[in-house]
């Protein structure tokens, strides 16, 4: 680089390695233009309702809808966030001092971080992880201390379910100098649903060590067959201790809004609500009114089969129980998901069947998907890009498909796989 340029360059606090994988892989499917099974976002409208509301607000005659809100979130959004939580979680949540509204889960995740991490601090993240949570340690100052899941041997088939920490490893992790845990659940891109016993173990934790859990539920509404998602903020003596993340997006299929929350304890939310000053000062009026009425919709159906909330989640059921069986023919050994939009499948028994060797990547699961792309016409998203860098290796056999798409699409991919695994014969 030029002397001039120099001066320029990245800030060291956002040199991560390599290339994002969103990007990258966005490149690639506007490039070759297959069937996206990549980046996880429905490829169906969203309901009715949803439209309407936002007709409403775009045709309402009340200009204030146009103009800047309350920085920490629009009154009537962070009203129907607390009524719709509060009887979750079984206390009363402050709309104004425990509730901040963020530019979608990934800011959520962002103002958390920043919130409550300083230089020296160390974070606990699970891999494989959503891939911001490490580079937002890193960004504030802070180290984070890996564990990764393993997969426990299931003779009756393998889900979500057998993907789970060693106890013992996550106990040494735990130290003075840690100030939080980030935890997932449904998990991005496991599919894993915590149960109320491993939710237990890392909250006794919590406590023993005077730790904060960043816990991201942004799949909060879609756990699928007979599991029940558990919010951490609801174990004894958690609450003064959770941040717990929502997202719009997720919650309506709407993933282009970027438009999340976060609630939890004053004493920590006013920290987040600091951090909103510095970066955005107040969110979009006009979304976060929409997102009012869709919530105060749904909060007068809440665990009825009308609910959106409901009734998505057992269209993803199905959805994933196609993919599971198409994959499944297809040759590849997907691991059921248990909840979100995700599910993951082991493709090693497909490796001496293909050619990669025109793929110059350095991991396997990079070279597959990129190939598949290219010859199938069918992209999933590699598993390693969630991994920290000593532990890539970690995530080379599998590959993450999104089935949040119209049945219509998921069919069509399967048609092609029949097609691809003949050519193969
Ligand atoms: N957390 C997880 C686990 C995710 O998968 C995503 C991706 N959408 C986010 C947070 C970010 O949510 P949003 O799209 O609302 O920014
Ligand atoms: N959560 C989505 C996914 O994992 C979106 C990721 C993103 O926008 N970076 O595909």
């Amino acid at each position: 680089m030029c002397e001039f340029k120099k001066k320029f360059s990245l800030p060291s606090r956002y040199e991560f390695e390599g290339k994002s994988v969103w990007v990258e892989y966005h490149e690639l499917a506007t490039k070759y233009n297959p069937i996206n099974l990549g980046h996880g976002f429905p490829n169906f409208p969203p309901p009715q309702y949803v439209k309407d509301a936002l007709m409403e607000v775009a045709s309402s005659p009340d200009n204030s809808l146009n103009q800047y809100t309350r920085g920490p979130g629009h009154p009537r959004l962070v009203q129907a966030l607390s009524k719709l939580y509060s009887s979750f979680i079984g206390r009363e949540i402050n709309p104004y001092t425990e509730i901040v509204v963020s530019m979608g889960g990934y800011q959520a995740l962002f103002l958390s971080i920043m919130g409550i991490i300083d230089k020296g601090d160390e974070v606990i993240i699970m891999e494989p992880y959503f891939d911001c949570y490490a580079d937002n340690v890193k960004s504030a100052g802070g180290t984070p201390r890996f564990i990764s899941f393993k997969l426990k041997e299931n003779i009756n088939g393998v889900t979500s379910d057998d993907w789970v920490l060693d106890r013992g490893e996550l106990e040494e992790l735990f130290n003075p100098k840690t100030k939080a845990i980030i935890i997932n659940s449904p998990q991005n891109p496991l599919g894993k649903v915590f149960t109320l016993d491993e939710l237990t173990h890392i909250a006794d934790l919590c406590k023993k060590w005077n730790v904060v859990c960043i816990s991201d539920e942004v799949y909060e509404w879609l756990v699928y067959d007979s599991r029940k998602h558990t919010r951490m903020a609801t174990l004894p003596d958690m609450w003064q201790r959770t941040l717990t993340i929502g997202s719009a997006g997720k919650s309506f299929g709407v993933t282009g809004w970027k438009l999340g929350w976060v609630y939890g304890p004053d004493y920590l939310i006013k920290n987040l609500q600091r951090v909103v000053v510095t970066c955005i000062r107040a969110g979009n009026t006009f979304l976060q009114e929409t997102a009012a009425i869709c919530i105060e919709k749904e909060l007068s159906r809440l665990g009825q089969k009308e609910s959106y909330f409901v009734s998505l989640g057992k269209e993803l059921e199905a959805k994933r129980n196609v993919m599971f069986k198409f994959l499944t023919e297809a040759g590849f050994k997907p691991i059921l998901s248990g909840g979100g939009y995700f599910m993951l499948a082991d493709w090693s028994s497909l490796e001496n069947l293909i050619d990669l060797s025109e793929e110059k990547d350095k991991y396997k699961d990079h070279r597959f998907t990129k190939w598949m792309t290219k010859n199938v016409g069918v992209q999933a998203i590699p598993i390693n890009p969630f991994y920290s860098k000593d532990h890539k290796h970690l995530g080379e056999n599998f590959v993450r498909f999104c089935f949040v798409k119209t049945d219509s699409y998921l069919e069509q991919t399967a048609q092609v796989f029949k097609t691809w695994k003949l050519q193969l014969q």
